[in-house]
């Protein structure tokens, strides 16, 4: 039995390969010394697997942006407009990624996307019908080169394994701007990677892997014909070489026919993630004889320890259809931290349930050496692990558990119904048409930033940390009345990060020093762990608000996280329920609802950034495995307020066209949500809903330094008003205003405003 590792995390245990690159944008380091910190990297990842016996080791799972950008530059898909720029290929493939502003030019970035159901995002390939099609690059044979002489050098264990981005994937995901198709490229795709392969075995690559998550998607007959037409030319192609299909996110019921009868060498099965993907295996007649079943069954997405009974018994079944079998991570590990070792400050006690990526390379190595012995179950990794599983995990909290229980049906619903609230709140309001406000934060500048970490590191008092904080405030609400928004905001300048803080200030929830995990590009998020079940111990926003609230006769806005959005950016724990543990954020959060409520907020937002993002994959779960819950925990939070009281959430991607029922169904007062990306298309969807919620479509894109004018914020506005009815319309930016700098900001709400009042006008 053999090991096997999806990906390795690339960007480095500390952040290596972030900060060289962002070094190298600002030119402060030669082309030279990025490409010398990217090799040492991926020396050191090599070899930290290789001893630590693993057999099948990635190599071209590195890259310097995105995996999904590499397979486009190799496949010759770069765009006109940044070949135009005429720059050498590295300053080509970042203008892709990050845009570019300068001598030779000026160009946005290719869009960007969330990778299925993960917080990483990946740059959107981009295919006209004029795009050729060709092998443009020679990266992956660089890499396997490079892997196999550190390999040879250190005379240790494992073979690289070339992985590369599957033709189907990377058709799937790609965005056609012509009248051409994924179809349409299918034979020049295959052609591409049949040499690929072909000089892969040249250069003496064993195996090569081919990732194809997308094949964990519902799968239409165009789709498995695409699949089988590329792979039925890739593998009629191949010599010596093996190939394994990777997939992952998920299981392969919609086409592990075909997958089985095209002729793999190694079929990589998802067990963590794939509800189905045991009953397949056992189900089928037979296991394809020669054909080595890729295990993944150490979980790539999450950082706890791997429990070896239950991993152990899935073998076993397993080895019932086929003994050709090695075990393997469920994806690759760019999704968790790289190692506990970084983790001075967390106790052993906690540390013992961990398991980051350095860490799970000796969990397989523990998981090959347990299957292949006689006594697997006698055997010493497998024993301790035995009784970390058998201890009660601490963390558990009866008041927590029992208040659970008692949640009844009826609180889920917020009572009395909508069109009876929107009326009364239209009274106690009193806002003109077309109201203006703002989504949170505002500009988090370099002063809000030191005075936080002067208090963290203790070199002010609370009360030097919490003055400087109101002075931020104050100026905020002054800036907001002159400015004439009608509902004001406090800024949120305590707040590090929308999920972070709460965590902080929740039960339940620890956290880590360096559990850096790629998020996108150059971007890591460090997301806190859910350790156990979680309450409120006190407030943890009231004095902010309340404090803003006393400076305005305007109403202010309550801030808050909501319950889906907490969960989906965390470590969740793996022995609580998503759906256990999402209602106990609920509760936590309906807490602070009703004493923001009790302290005189008369409007509070309830943000859900993240709803959409674990939305399973295949829509046929999308009920059952999660709006189930995850709608009904957002209704729980707020179904005890006033019905003058109003509700609002925030959403950060506009692609829930397909979800409108379920948004609508979370029943809030007010919604807003970005929109000046996606050309409005949103609104039809909406109008064809009979969307009842009143809504608030970002009028500007604020991941822009732009300052958008009056007039191209009012056009937009009556545009909007083409499908919303007048007095359901609000007026706000995309999202908060954070990441912004001051002139630009304050700038754009006075156009914002000068822009809701020409349209009001209009209207009357
Ligand atoms: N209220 C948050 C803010 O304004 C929302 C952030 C988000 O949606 N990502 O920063
Ligand atoms: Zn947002």
């Amino acid at each position: 039995m053999k090991t096997s590792v999806v990906g390795f995390p690339r960007i480095g245990a500390l952040r290596e390969l972030k900060f060289a690159s962002e070094k190298y944008f600002r030119k402060e380091i030669s082309l030279q010394e990025l490409e010398s910190c990217a090799g040492d990297l991926r020396a050191r990842h090599i070899t930290e697997q290789s001893s630590a016996g693993i057999d099948f080791i990635p190599c071209n799972d590195f890259s310097f942006y995105d995996g999904m950008l590499d397979t486009a530059v190799l496949v010759n898909a770069v765009p006109a407009r940044y070949r135009k720029l005429n720059l050498p290929p590295l300053d080509t493939y970042f203008a892709m990624a990050r845009g570019y502003q300068g001598e030779a030019g000026d160009v946005r970035a290719l869009a960007m996307k969330k990778w299925f159901n993960t917080n990483y995002h990946y740059i959107v390939p981009e295919i006209d019908d004029d795009t050729e099609i060709k092998l443009a690059g020679t990266k992956p044979f660089d890499e396997f080169e490079e892997a196999k002489n550190i390999l040879e050098k250190a005379g240790g264990n494992g073979c690289a394994k070339p992985v590369l981005t599957g033709p189907f994937t990377f058709l799937k995901l790609a965005r056609f701007t012509g009248g051409k198709n994924a179809a349409d490229f299918a034979e020049d795709v295959a052609s591409v990677f049949t040499a690929v392969v072909s000089r892969l075995e040249k250069a003496g690559a064993q195996w090569i892997q081919f990732d194809e998550p997308a094949l964990v998607f519902d799968l239409t007959a165009a789709d498995k014909e695409l699949f089988c037409t590329i792979y039925r030319k890739l593998l009629a192609a191949r010599g010596v070489s093996k190939i394994l299909l990777q997939t992952y996110f998920g299981d392969i019921r919609d086409c592990f026919g075909e997958v089985c009868s095209l002729g793999f060498d190694g079929i990589g099965l998802d067990f963590v993630e794939g509800k189905k993907s045991l009953e397949l295996v056992e189900g089928c007649p037979s296991f394809p004889s020669g054909t080595v079943l890729f295990a993944g069954l150490v979980n790539g997405k999450n950082i706890w320890r791997n429990d070896y009974q239950k991993t152990v018994d899935i073998m076993e079944k397993l080895c019932k259809k086929t003994d050709n079998i090695a075990v393997s991570t469920s994806c690759s590990l760019l999704h968790v931290p790289y190692t506990l070792e970084n983790e001075k400050k967390m106790k052993d006690e906690y540390k013992k349930y961990f398991a980051f990526a350095a860490e799970k390379l000796r969990e397989l190595a523990d998981l090959r050496d347990i299957c292949q012995s006689d006594n697997p179950r006698q055997q010493e990794s497998y024993v301790s692990n035995r009784k970390l599983f058998e201890t009660v995990r601490p963390g558990l909290d009866e008041a927590v558990r029992k208040r659970c229980a008692s949640v009844r049906q009826e609180d889920f619903t917020r009572l009395p119904e909508f069109a009876v609230r929107e009326k009364i709140q239209k009274q106690r309001f009193n806002l003109p048409l077309l109201p203006t406000t703002t989504i949170g934060s505002f500009p988090q500048t370099s002063d809000v930033k030191a005075n936080r970490s002067a208090f963290r590191k203790g070199e002010i008092t609370e009360n030097q940390y919490i003055s400087f904080n109101r002075k931020k405030i104050a100026d905020c609400i002054a800036f907001q009345e002159k400015t004439g928004l009608d509902v004001l905001v406090h800024g949120e300048y305590e707040r590090n990060d929308m999920v972070e803080y709460f965590g902080e200030c929740l039960d339940g929830y620890i956290f880590t020093e360096r559990a850096w995990v790629q998020s996108y590009g150059t971007r890591c998020v460090k997301p806190p762990v859910v350790w156990g079940d979680v309450s409120r111990a006190k407030p943890m926003t009231v004095s902010w608000s309340q404090y803003a609230k006393s400076l305005t006769d305007k109403p202010v806005k309550g801030m808050l996280t909501g319950p889906v959005t907490i969960l989906n950016w965390s470590f969740p724990r793996e022995d609580i329920a998503l759906k256990d543990c999402a209602m106990q954020i609920a509760l936590a959060i309906r807490d602070e609802v009703l004493d923001l409520e009790a302290a005189g907020i008369s409007v509070i937002q309830i943000d859900e950034a993240a709803l959409r993002e674990k939305l399973p994959l295949r829509k046929s779960d999308w009920e059952e495995d999660y709006l189930s819950w995850a709608i009904p925990a957002f209704r729980l939070v707020h179904s005890g307020v006033k019905p003058e009281t109003q509700i609002h959430t925030h959403m950060c991607y506009s692609e829930f066209t397909d979800i409108i029922p379920a948004i609508d169904n979370m029943d809030a007062d007010v919604i807003t949500f970005e929109a000046s990306r996606s050309d409005l298309q949103i609104l039809d969807a909406l109008k064809a809903n009979n969307f009842k919620t009143e809504v608030g479509p970002g009028v500007y894109d604020i991941h822009s330094p732009r300052v958008p004018s009056v007039e191209e914020i009012a056009a937009a506005l009556r545009k909007m008003l083409d499908k919303i009815p007048s007095g359901k319309l609000w007026v706000n930016p995309d999202c908060g205003l954070k990441t912004r700098g001051t002139p630009e900001t304050e700038a754009s709400l006075a156009n914002l405003v000068a822009a809701a009042r020409i349209v009001r006008e209009e209207l009357k």
